[in-house]
């Protein structure tokens, strides 16, 4: 006799939250019983041919932070995270069949990986309703006021289009879920170390709120947030939204928010202007997909660039003849982390200074950020590389001017390249 219980499996990806995610939602809504399920050596297959070690211990604590910390909330509302470490395509097809499942949900996500991932689960399970939406930008593709394959190739273009359009509100964490299939209820240990820099839901709304309505840090964003070093210059937003702890539409909103209360000024737009251009690149990928990878990019131009390993390990270990470039690599390699600018130039370096292929920068940089994300990495590479979506198509920054700009008395050179932590 065909049962009448629904149950609804849903696969967390880049989406490692409750608040605003309305996909999250849409299937609790639908279902009497819940998996909630992540693997953890989903991020691991990209670009793997271009690795040569493994990702960084630091990004690799932040996501199971971050994956620990949605345990726990599921467990206050009676569910739990399935983690687990094996293959999905074949793990999740066997969830599928054991637990006669009905309904599976999964965030979209632009990835090249992620988008062949759940079309290879929908074709093999064509009896399963599958409930999927838009958490990680802050537009629907239906909410953009062009076809996908109409986007703009420059910035500024798409900024003027969509900017002023209205941007949904944050939808709420749903106060109770469906109940749980008793697979494990065993909360997982906490993890081994901890760490000053925090990955979760929770502590990205703290830093959130502390950015904007703590310190009114938000008030100097324009003038602070090229600064090389330094906590508080900028936002530090992309460690959450990464994967996803925090939803760029929250993010917006708090901004909203804080102008209504404290005021807005150009620095409160411009971290709005700057979430427009993770906006724009998680668009582009989409157009693009795997041209975001190729040597010639998305514009189709091989620049005159090729790998060279012992140039590319100096760079790696921030050992070049350019000390702002070392003193940058090695914020890195010990962070987790390295600015804007600090990227710029890097990169930069790289390409220009090096004339290394800037797919084996890409991929360095995917392995060591914490806050590494596929389309604002590999199209900003693709941008300094001159083969992407910058209009100049050449841009390559006087590292001399920069040292002196960024750094006139040598502080922050001194600092990292002092500190070893190897
Ligand atoms: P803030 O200055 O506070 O900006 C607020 C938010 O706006 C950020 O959290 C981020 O989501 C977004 N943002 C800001 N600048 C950019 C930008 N240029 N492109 C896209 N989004 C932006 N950002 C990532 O999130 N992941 C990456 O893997 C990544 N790789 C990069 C590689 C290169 C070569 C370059 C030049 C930039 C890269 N960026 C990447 C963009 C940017 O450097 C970081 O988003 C920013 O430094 C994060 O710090 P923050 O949150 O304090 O930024």
């Amino acid at each position: 006799m065909k049962s009448n219980i629904k149950t609804g499996l849903y696969w967390f990806r880049h989406d490692l939250r409750l608040t605003d995610n309305p996909t999250f939602n849409k299937l609790c809504e639908q279902v009497d019983r819940l998996i909630c399920v992540y693997f953890q050596d989903q991020n691991k297959q990209h670009q793997g041919e271009l690795y040569e070690g493994n990702t960084s211990k630091r990004k690799d604590i932040f996501e199971q932070q971050s994956v620990l910390a949605l345990d726990k909330a599921l467990r206050q509302k009676k569910q739990y995270l399935l983690i687990l470490d094996t293959p999905p395509d074949s793990t999740l097809r066997g969830l599928v069949e054991q637990h006669k499942v009905t309904h599976i949900g999964a965030d979209l996500h632009h990835g090249v990986y992620e988008i062949k991932a759940f079309h290879a689960l929908q074709n093999a399970c064509p009896q399963v309703k599958f409930i999927s939406g838009s958490g990680h930008t802050l537009f629907s593709i239906n909410d953009l006021p062009f076809e996908l394959k109409n986007l703009p190739e420059t910035f500024t273009p798409f900024r003027k289009q969509v900017e002023d359009r209205a941007i949904s509100a944050p939808v709420a964490a749903l106060s109770q879920l469906p109940n749980a299939i008793e697979l494990s209820l065993e909360a997982p240990p906490e993890p081994a170390i901890s760490t000053e820099i925090q990955g979760g839901e929770t502590a990205g709304k703290k830093q959130l709120e502390s950015y904007l309505f703590g310190t009114d840090l938000i008030k100097q964003y324009k003038q602070t947030r090229n600064a090389l070093d330094d906590w508080h210059n900028s936002s530090k937003l992309s460690l959450w939204l990464a994967n996803g702890c925090l939803s760029p539409r929250t993010v917006y909103h708090s901004i909203k928010q804080y102008e209504a209360e404290r005021g807005a000024n150009e620095s409160t737009y411009w971290l709005y202007f700057e979430l427009l251009w993770r906006e724009y690149f998680q668009w582009y990928l989409a157009k693009h997909q795997d041209k975001l990878f190729h040597f010639s990019g998305v514009k189709q131009v091989a620049p005159s660039t090729h790998f060279n390993q012992y140039k590319y390990t100096r760079w790696c270990e921030g050992m070049t003849e350019y000390t702002i470039v070392n003193a940058c690599m090695r914020q890195l390699n010990q962070t987790g982390y390295m600015s804007n600018r600090g990227r710029q130039l890097v990169a930069s370096c790289f390409v220009h200074e090096l004339g290394l292929d800037w797919r084996y920068g890409a991929a360095y940089f995917e392995q060591q950020l914490i806050d590494y994300d596929v389309a604002s990495n590999w199209g900003n590479w693709q941008y300094l590389a001159g083969v992407g979506a910058d209009p100049r198509g050449h841009r390559r920054f006087d590292l001399a001017k920069q040292t002196a700009t960024y750094d006139p008395d040598g502080v922050f050179r001194k600092k990292w390249l002092l500190s070893d932590e190897h």
